[in-house]
């Protein structure tokens, strides 16, 4: 028997990617221990998003080399794609594996094991989705993306859009859904071009998950805004089991800095979008990433964007600092913006994110809402997430985990 460890960095699609790649290793030939611990094979699921991000991609490949310097380390995801040839040269790395090959990898674990390798199809949309938490599930229906926004370098990691067949996410979500599962992420890397490429669309994918399946809860994980049509906002108010939580990339909250980031939309069309969905779920959570500091975001575009965000119903903020990413446009955008400047506007869009998430959480209390409980912590509360997206506890006398019940949101139990 063998023993494995993996460590993922980066988005969801990875971790559902990582456990679907892991769960093709024959239990009897291979036991998964929990990184970081001595192992004999590694698997190391990279991301390229920011510098820091690479970084901490080679501090993992190291640390798997000390903790044992015979094992056998396999690289894969979006680093990995982009810079192969550096990563192959880290002592103790075994193979690197880009995007493209990766569904391989258990072969190729295999094959260094001494075990016959399996036989893979290709050109059929490899669908992942992990069942490690017992709750919620992330399950990958869309990988790539053409829209090129200049600071992303993701299409050079990831490739064209493609999606897998709504019937391949509906034979998945029913299998999640025996395994007790009560929740599903629908992820991808460009959601909202789902199907496409033959003619489907995300909206026929939601509407046949609310009808044919027994999932009670799905969520999108995030979506671009001139994706979000309008008859979408409609359906998940109406629909069944699509929660009123939405993810929607906005990147930079002035038109000038959306035009150089090659962004398909401009602040009054967000701001119309974002409205439509209050106005027809006036309850519902609405995340949006911003980049701080871009490149050529002038001081009066900054506090444009800072007065723009004051004005529409956003409920939180991500935020990431520009980080420059090889052979994208953005490059030759000037000036760029210096560190303290880049930390300044950083630091100022966490405090306005503190203030719109304490402004929605204030707007909730005293609404009852549905709350799937899901573990509980070492204080013995358990802890759980509402249909919109406010993370509460209770105590566990008065609620199972992986239940859904309804709780009244008080200044006390919301989780901070
Ligand atoms: S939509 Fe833009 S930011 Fe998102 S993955 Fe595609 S190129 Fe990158």
């Amino acid at each position: 028997m063998f023993t494995l460890a993996a460590h993922t960095l980066g988005c969801k699609l990875n971790f559902a990617e990582t456990a679907h790649l892991l769960a093709q290793l024959p239990r009897d030939c291979f036991s998964v221990v929990e990184w970081p611990a001595p192992a004999d094979f590694y698997v190391i699921n990279t991301c390229t998003v920011t510098s820091t991000a690479e970084r901490k991609c080679r501090t993992a490949i190291h640390s798997a080399h000390r903790l044992n310097p015979n094992a056998k380390i396999f690289i894969i995801g979006c680093y990995a794609t982009l810079a192969a040839s550096t990563l192959s040269l880290i002592p103790g790395v075994e193979k690197v594996l880009p995007n493209d090959s990766k569904h391989l990898l258990p072969d190729y674990i295999l094959q260094s094991a001494q075990f016959p390798a399996k036989h893979h199809q290709d050109g059929i949309f490899p669908i992942a989705y992990n069942l490690e938490q017992r709750t919620r599930a992330f399950l990958k229906i869309q990988d790539g993306c053409d829209y090129f926004c200049s600071y992303c370098a993701i299409p050079f990691a990831r490739g064209r859009a493609h999606s897998a067949t709504i019937d391949q996410v509906l034979q998945a979500a029913n299998r999640i859904a025996q395994s007790g599962i009560n929740e599903i992420v629908l992820t991808g890397v460009n959601t909202g071009t789902f199907g496409q490429e033959r003619g489907e669309s995300l909206l026929d994918l939601l509407k046949i998950l609310d009808n044919e399946t027994s999932i009670p809860r799905y969520r999108i994980s995030s979506i671009e805004p001139n994706l979000l049509t309008p008859k979408m906002v409609e359906f998940v108010a109406r629909s069944r089991a699509f929660m009123p939580h939405f993810h929607i990339p906005l990147q930079a909250a002035n038109d000038n800095t959306l035009r150089l980031m090659r962004r398909r939309y401009t602040t009054a069309e967000y701001s119309r979008l974002i409205l439509s969905i209050k106005q027809a779920m006036p309850h519902a959570c609405i995340a949006a990433d911003i980049i701080a500091a871009f490149n050529g975001e002038s001081p009066q575009d900054f506090e444009d964007s800072i007065a723009f965000l004051h004005s529409i119903p956003i409920s939180y903020l991500h935020v990431f600092t520009y980080s420059q990413r090889p052979n994208t446009a953005a490059l030759k955008i000037k000036p760029a913006i210096p560190p303290q400047e880049q930390h300044r506007r950083s630091n100022l869009l966490h405090l306005l994110s503190d203030e719109l998430l304490l402004a929605f959480h204030r707007s909730q209390i005293g609404s009852s809402r549905p709350v799937l409980w899901e573990h509980t912590d070492h204080d013995g509360q358990l802890y759980g997430y509402t249909d919109n997206y406010i993370r509460l506890s209770t105590a566990t006398s008065s609620a199972t985990p992986n239940t859904i019940t309804s709780a009244i949101i008080t200044e006390d139990n919301i989780v901070k």
